[in-house]
């Protein structure tokens, strides 16, 4: 048996399969603070017999194997998980080998593998909701960068009449501050579920949108960038943000099929929790 966590700043859904994927038992854990919700992860394993786990997780977190703190989330906004180790929580509890990542690194692997980038060699996972998070396949692996990517945290040029200051604690206006749900929450005072498809905040949203997928586009060049979370329930985003794309980049750079190259998640809520199952398997094959 394999298990997986897929630790959200909302919910821990938990999962056990199969040395083929198959599901066969989970659970969802709202997320409090950290001993509480652990305790009910560790009350769902305890029923079951598993030989490794992967772990995705939100970040910050130290996700370099060689660091004193590798597990320790860090400069998050949900105080009581700043600086909590919960690879060494998890590994006090639960002794089979654990694998961790971020929790978009881990599902965009799962795209990858079973999902909406197969075939690829390179993709872009972005998801948009109540914050903006990136993970990166290159040459078909997980970056190992010193540092995961923080796609959500880079500088975006704000349109001329777009005079909210912006919503990140630590940038103001880089784009999850912009452009992640509780940004247009505050800029146009509704919340993005009511606000109208054919209002003007949804065509500040897919440049601000085009905008970043043109620097990830510029800087690496992926095969594939796949568009989830929330906000992308809106469908009539998807065309507009491609439109932008196009528009911004002016023929400079070769995007042969712009249908396929933006795309939407296949495996919609599953990603994480599959990307977790993906990484325990490997740590049994290593
Ligand atoms: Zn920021």
């Amino acid at each position: 048996m394999l298990g997986s966590i897929e630790a959200g700043g909302t919910k821990f859904v938990c999962a056990i399969s199969d040395f083929n994927l198959n599901i066969i038992d989970h659970t969802t854990i709202d997320t409090d603070e950290p001993n509480s919700t652990l305790k009910k992860v560790f009350d769902f394993f305890s029923n079951h017999t598993i030989k490794s786990l992967g772990l995705g997780c939100f970040g910050p977190i130290d996700i370099n194997i060689q660091s004193p703190n590798y597990g320790c989330i860090t400069s998050t906004p949900k105080l009581a998980w700043r600086n909590f180790n919960i690879l060494k929580a998890l590994s006090d509890n639960i002794s089979v080998p654990i694998a961790l990542n971020t929790d978009v690194n881990v599902a965009a692997y799962a795209e990858y593998h079973k999902g909406a980038a197969i075939n690829t060699n390179n993709c872009i996972y972005l998801t948009i909701g109540t914050g903006i998070g990136g993970g990166i396949i290159i040459n078909k692996k997980i970056i190992d960068s010193r540092h995961h990517p923080e796609l959500g945290h880079i500088f975006i040029q704000k349109r001329e009449d777009d005079h909210y200051i912006g919503n990140c604690p630590y940038h103001k206006h880089c784009l999850e501050g912009l452009a992640a749900g509780p940004a247009i929450e505050k800029r146009w005072n509704m919340k993005p579920i009511a606000i109208p498809d054919t209002h003007n905040a949804w065509e500040l949203e897919a440049y601000y949108l085009a905008q970043a997928i043109v620097n990830y586009t510029l800087t690496l060049s992926p095969d594939i960038i796949i568009l989830g979370g929330g906000i992308m329930h809106k469908s009539f985003l998807l065309p507009m943000i491609k439109s932008q794309v196009l528009s911004i980049l002016n023929g400079y750079f070769p995007i042969d099929n712009i249908e396929q190259y933006i795309v939407l998640p296949k495996l919609g809520d599953k990603a994480g929790i599959i990307g977790g199952l993906l990484l325990a398997k490997e740590l049994l094959q290593a």
